[in-house]
């Protein structure tokens, strides 16, 4: 067997021993891009069982029939930490997403504020993107991207965590206010409204957070709240 660094991650649950059938963009990556071939190795993994070997048994135009052979790793489960965040124009969602993805995120939920630049999001091609971003980082799980919901909405039914909303006129610094794993919030390019600030401050478990005295662009913000708040979980 010829191994590669090759890392997919499949939708359905892996069994070793099982044969399995990749088609459409995948099997072009192994097919036509990676130029696999019978007896080549890969890994793969599913969010749920861990990450297997597995090797090329067919190769055609349109399919890839692969082996599922031994487990390599078992399921590692990520810190239960959100991220909240308006939404940005595509490429510095994309980047958030990416990021976040990388850096361990379970759950993203894009909101719609009174300043956002963008109120709607293909939700499919950021799907994409936390599955390669996945891919790469040897994660082993994919985390969940939820459709965009406005700040309202969000605060209305919010669970019983803490929400950690990062507030560039605030001066408790995040570091100091983490209490285990949470949410956390972003604010648009062109910030949160007075309003919203005051809405959200109101409400249980929330704690309005600085990053430091620097106004960060909302995506450098998201990214480093995120290697705090992960950091601490
Ligand atoms: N109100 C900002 C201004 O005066 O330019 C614009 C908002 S900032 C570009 C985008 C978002 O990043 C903010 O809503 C906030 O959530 C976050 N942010 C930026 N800098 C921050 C800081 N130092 N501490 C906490 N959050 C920050």
């Amino acid at each position: 067997m010829r191994s590669t660094s090759i890392r997919l991650f499949v939708e359905t649950p892996l069994e070793s021993g099982a044969s399995r059938m990749l088609v459409g963009p995948q099997a072009h990556y192994l097919a036509n891009v990676m130029r696999l071939g019978p007896g080549d190795g890969l890994r793969l993994f599913d969010g749920l069982a861990g990450e297997f070997e597995a090797v090329v048994e067919h190769v055609s135009r349109r399919e890839v029939r692969l082996q599922v052979g031994a487990g390599l790793r078992a399921p590692e489960a990520e810190p239960d930490c959100w991220l909240c965040f308006a939404l940005l124009k595509r490429q510095k969602t994309d980047l958030v997403v990416e990021k976040a993805t990388e850096l361990g995120i379970a759950v993203i939920q894009p909101v719609i504020t009174a300043r956002t630049q963008a109120d709607h999001v293909n939700l499919a091609r950021l799907r994409v993107i936390a599955v390669e971003a996945a891919e790469q980082c040897e994660r082993l799980s994919v985390p969940e991207i939820r459709a965009p919901v406005t700040l309202g909405q969000l605060m209305q039914g919010w669970p019983q965590r803490r929400l950690y909303v990062a507030d560039e006129r605030r001066a408790a610094p995040l570091a100091g206010a983490l209490h285990g794993p949470g949410a956390l919030l972003v604010g648009p390019e062109g910030g949160f409204t007075d309003t919203e600030l005051d809405g959200i401050g109101n409400a249980p478990l929330v704690t309005r957070v600085s990053l430091g005295r620097r106004i960060l662009r909302a995506e450098t913000a998201a990214i480093a709240g995120l290697a705090l708040m992960l950091a601490a979980a």
